[in-house]
């Protein structure tokens, strides 16, 4: 079972990727992968075609999201996978999830243009493929387009991160309710890229203890925003905590991702991987 060519995270139009749901099925199976999910932030809008288009082009499919947590004072994202995607706590509850980003993309077009940076908000807009989902990356396009920076981890690193003029605080899911929507829908709640939260070792156990509690299960190890050492030091987490092995790209566009789909290292063979109990849910 690891060896399946298996991408289990990137996003679409829904969110903030930048190919439609079919598109990405094609450049999937195109790039070899056997299971895929898309993984749209707060939102499961895309399922549908998403589950269509795998079906048109030949692929095996788990449904899939990417929920937005507020845990010891960071953003933490769990990936939600194999779920029911009508089941009404998991429909309402990312819809609640979302409710806030318009608001704090004003807030953050305020902020920036207080440091000299004008219609960030209609500007961001422009890219927003989904009207309930305006994030962050779509502000950094903007950035990039109009010249302020040369490209998005730039952006980033200058305007969008804590304590940068353009980064607006939220609060987003709680961590118990995040894992129970996933969980009720008969799916499985994964730790997304557990290295990039920048976490102190307290902070970092008290997450996956307070994850597994709650019912959570899977770990992402080997991700496109891990190194080989961080998809190493996961490994070992998932062998500590015995917890289920997760491998996506976080696939967002040609121009910006660093991995395409599908084009990940493997897992470490001794690891359960988390399809291994999905199987039913496949599409
Ligand atoms: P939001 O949900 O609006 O806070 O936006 C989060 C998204 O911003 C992530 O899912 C990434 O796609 C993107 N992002 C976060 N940090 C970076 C970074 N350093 N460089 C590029 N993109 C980033
Ligand atoms: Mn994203
Ligand atoms: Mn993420
Ligand atoms: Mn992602």
């Amino acid at each position: 079972m690891n060896y399946l060519n298996a991408d289990l995270h990137c996003h679409s139009v829904v969110s903030d990727g930048t190919l439609t749901p079919e598109v990405l099925a094609q450049r999937a199976k195109a790039n070899g992968v056997d299971l895929w999910s898309l993984t749209d932030h707060d939102e499961i809008g895309g399922q549908d075609r998403a589950i269509e288009a795998a079906k048109t082009v030949g692929l095996r499919y788990l449904t899939g999201t990417e929920v937005s947590v507020s845990f010891a004072g960071k953003t933490v994202h769990i990936v939600g996978l194999g779920f029911d995607h009508t089941q009404p706590s998991m429909v309402q509850g990312l819809q609640a999830t979302r409710g806030g980003r318009e608001l704090r993309a004003q807030d953050m077009s305020a902020q920036l243009e207080r440091v000299g940076i004008k219609g960030a908000y209609a500007g961001a807009l422009k890219y927003v493929g989904n009207p309930e989902l305006i994030s962050r990356t779509h502000f950094a396009r903007f950035l990039v387009e109009s010249g302020v920076c040369s490209d998005t981890s730039e952006v980033f690193r200058k305007y969008l991160t804590d304590g940068k003029p353009g980064f607006v605080e939220h609060k987003w899911a709680r961590l118990s309710d995040a894992v129970s929507w996933i969980t009720q829908a008969k799916g499985i709640a994964v730790i997304a890229h557990p290295a990039r939260y920048g976490f102190t070792p307290n902070e970092e156990y008290a997450l996956i203890t307070e994850f597994i509690e709650h019912g959570g299960k899977g770990i992402e190890v080997v991700t496109g925003s891990h190194t080989e050492a961080e998809a190493a030091r996961y490994a070992d987490v998932a062998r500590e905590f015995n917890l289920l092995a997760s491998r996506g790209s976080d696939f967002h566009s040609p121009e910006e991702s660093r991995q395409d789909l599908g084009s990940l290292p493997a897992l470490p063979l001794d690891l359960t991987p988390v399809w291994s109990l999905l199987k039913e849910q496949v599409h």
